[in-house]
């Protein structure tokens, strides 16, 4: 499942999690903004092992026909999907 923006954003003390992890997909705003490298997945090289999706730390790779996609509206640009990538299907370019 790609992330996803909750309706409604907390608003008061109460609605705010105790804990500093908030459920999986709770993603109140796009956060791309800060990203100054992105990565671009090659198809013809991926083989759709999902070792970048588990790796993920934002959850922002889903599958894909077989493949993987990245949603770039979440996407940081740590690289570290690149780093895991064993087929080298995954470059960082920079963003325009
Ligand atoms: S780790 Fe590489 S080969 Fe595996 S799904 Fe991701 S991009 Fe494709
Ligand atoms: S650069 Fe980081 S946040 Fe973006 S898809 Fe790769 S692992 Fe996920």
């Amino acid at each position: 499942m790609k992330p996803f923006l909750r309706n409604k954003n907390p608003v008061t003390y109460e609605e705010i999690p105790e804990a500093t992890a908030y459920e999986a997909g709770y993603l109140v705003t796009k956060n791309a903004g800060w990203r100054n490298i992105r990565p671009v997945i090659d198809i013809e090289k991926c083989k759709g092992c999902l070792q970048c999706y588990l790796y993920c730390p934002d959850g922002v790779i889903y599958k894909n026909d077989g493949k993987v996609a990245v949603d770039y509206d979440f996407c940081k640009g740590c690289g570290i999907c690149k780093k895991i990538c064993r087929f080298s299907a995954i470059t960082m370019e920079e963003e325009k």
